[in-house]
C-alpha cells in the first residue's frame, strides 16, 4: 500500500524534476553542434560526429559513432545533400529517435557543377538569415524531445536569433563600402554561395559544392585564367580542406593568400572560430581586409 502511494506521488512530479539528465543530442557536424548548445545550454549534452576542422561531406562513420547515436534522443543534421553518409549510419544504428533537418525551411540554391549536372548547395548556414531558420528548427526539435524544457528552448532560440540578426547587420555594414568590382574571392570549394548571394560577393572555386571529387585540370586552368582576367585579389584556404589548391592558385596567379576561413566546420575552442557567430565574424573580417 505504502509502495503504491509512493509510486502515485512520484507520478505527479513534473518530468523535469525527475529527469535531471540532460537530453543527449547528436549533431552531424560542429556548426550544428554549436547552434544546439546555444539553445539547449545545460539541458542538453551535445556530441558532433564530425568535429572541429572536419569535412562533413566525406565523413566515414566509426563504430563509436554508432554507439553515440544509439544513446541519443535527438539527431540534428543539415540536409540538402550534405551528409551522404548519414542514412547508412542511422540505418546501422536502427535510430528511432527524433530527427531535425536543420535546413528544412531554407530556400535551397542550386548550382551547375563541372560537367553540367545540377546540384543542390548544402552550405545554407553561411547566410545568417538561414542560420535563424536552423535555430528555429533545432529549438522545435529540442522542445518535442524534451517538452518539460520547451519554453526554455524557445526563449533561448529567440534571444540567440536576435544575436544572429545583429551579426547579419554588422556583416552588411562591413562589406557595404567595398566597390562591387572588388568583391571577388577565391576559395577551395564552393562553400560560400549563400554568403555571396546575401552580401553581393562573387565566390569562385575550383572544386564545386562538394569536396568529394577532385577538380579537373581543365577546371583549374579556367579558374587561373579567370583570376588573372578579373584581377581577383585573394585566395583563401578553408579550414577543412587541404591548403594545396589555394597555395597552387597563389603561385600561378600572383593573387595574395588571404588566410584561413571557416566554411564547413568550426575551429577547436582555442581557435579563431569556435562558435557560429565567431565564424561569421572571422570570415567577414578576412574577406573585407582582402577586398578593400
Ligand atoms: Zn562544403
Amino acid at each position: 500500500m505504502r509502495r503504491r502511494s509512493l509510486l502515485a506521488a512520484f507520478g505527479s512530479i513534473p518530468l523535469a524534476a525527475r529527469a535531471a539528465q540532460p537530453l543527449r543530442v547528436v549533431t552531424s557536424f560542429s556548426i550544428l553542434g554549436d547552434l544546439t548548445e546555444q539553445i539547449g545550454s545545460a539541458h542538453v549534452s551535445v556530441q558532433s560526429l564530425v568535429g572541429p576542422d572536419g569535412d562533413a561531406h566525406v565523413y566515414d562513420p566509426r563504430p563509436k559513432d554508432l554507439r553515440t547515436l544509439m544513446q541519443a534522443g535527438l539527431l540534428v543534421r543539415n540536409g540538402l545533400g550534405l551528409e551522404g553518409w548519414m542514412d547508412r549510419l542511422t540505418g546501422a544504428a536502427d535510430f528511432k529517435g527524433r530527427v531535425v533537418v536543420a535546413a528544412e525551411r531554407v530556400v535551397p540554391h542550386t548550382m551547375t557543377e563541372d560537367g553540367g549536372a545540377i546540384a543542390t548547395d548544402p552550405h545554407a548556414w553561411q547566410d545568417p538569415r538561414n542560420g535563424i531558420l536552423y535555430v528555429q528548427a533545432i529549438a522545435g526539435g529540442l522542445a518535442e524531445a524534451d517538452p518539460a524544457n520547451a519554453a526554455r528552448y524557445h526563449e533561448a532560440a529567440a534571444g540567440y536569433a536576435a544575436r544572429i540578426v545583429a551579426m547579419d547587420t554588422w556583416i552588411e555594414t562591413t562589406l557595404a563600402p567595398i566597390p562591387a568590382s572588388q568583391k571577388r574571392i577565391i576559395t577551395t570549394h564552393d562553400a560560400f554561395g549563400y554568403y555571396g548571394a546575401r552580401y553581393g560577393v562573387e565566390f569562385l572555386s575550383a572544386e564545386g559544392i562538394s569536396t568529394e571529387s577532385e577538380p579537373s585540370a581543365k577546371a583549374i586552368a579556367a579558374l587561373v585564367r579567370q583570376i588573372k582576367r578579373q584581377q581577383v585579389r585573394a585566395v583563401f584556404i578553408e579550414n577543412m580542406t587541404s591548403p594545396r589548391m589555394a597555395q597552387m592558385l597563389v603561385r600561378e596567379t600572383g593573387a595574395i593568400l588571404g588566410g584561413t576561413v571557416y566554411s564547413d566546420a568550426l575551429s577547436p575552442p582555442n581557435g579563431p572560430a569556435p562558435t557560429y557567430l565567431d565564424m561569421l565574424r572571422h570570415n567577414t573580417t578576412l574577406f573585407a581586409a582582402a577586398m578593400r
